[in-house]
């Protein structure tokens, strides 16, 4: 850096320490810079002008190289303070750029929201089919339950009639038995009773034959 290029530099850093001092750390929105550096770039312009035109000796006092170089430093110290507010704000850009990436993982989320949504109706449509299927069968267990109870019954009621129709048989195996027997007396009463009738019939015919005699 040549001597020259130093001093400029050295001017407007001083111009920035007087305007720090006098009115804090600056940080403004760009269209409030704009007017502040175009006031001091019409200073600057009406320091050439009163250097280069004669209006006159008042008027005369705001031109010359001094006030030149015053109000340059100053367009070059309010375009440094521009550039030292934007350097700072910079923070403010990376928010800005958080926010796009946290306005894409919002818009993720929702994605993951609205498929999470699409999948529980998918379940709530399927369980409330699975619950009519329910009921249905429900409906048939229940009809199945009403058949098994009336064939129990049946079947008791056919368990009360083969008792009794056992017992039945076993009387009759009682009656028989008892008609066995009795037959077997009045066979052998018969027998008796037939002997007796040839006994009979001989006793008869013997007699028969003396009458004839
Ligand atoms: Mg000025």
């Amino acid at each position: 850096m040549n001597d020259t290029r130093l001093e400029a530099m050295i001017l407007v850093d001083n111009e920035r320490n007087r305007e720090n001092a006098k009115w804090g750390e600056q940080n403004h929105p760009p269209q409030f810079w704009v007017g502040i550096l175009g006031e001091e770039f019409g200073e600057y312009c009406q320091a050439v002008n009163e250097t280069v035109f004669d209006n006159g000796e008042s008027e005369r006092a705001k031109g010359g190289t001094d006030n030149i170089i015053l109000e340059l430093t100053h367009v070059a110290a309010v375009a440094v303070s521009h550039i030292e507010c934007l350097l700072r704000q910079k923070g403010g850009k990376d928010k800005w750029i958080r926010y796009h990436e946290w306005a894409e993982s919002i818009s993720e989320i929702e994605a993951e929201r609205d498929e999470a949504n699409n999948y529980a109706q998918e379940n709530e449509d399927y369980a409330l089919k699975v619950e009519s299927e329910r009921d249905e069968w429900k409906a048939k267990f229940e009809q199945a339950d009403r058949m098994f109870i009336a064939a129990d019954d049946a079947a008791s009621r056919f368990e009360e009639k083969c008792k009794i129709l056992t017992a039945e048989r076993d009387r009759m195996r009682e009656a028989l038995k008892s008609i066995k027997d009795w037959l077997h007396i009045y066979l052998s009463a018969e027998s008796v009773f037939t002997v007796a009738d040839g006994s009979a019939r001989e006793g008869l015919g013997k007699v028969s034959d003396k009458e004839r005699r």
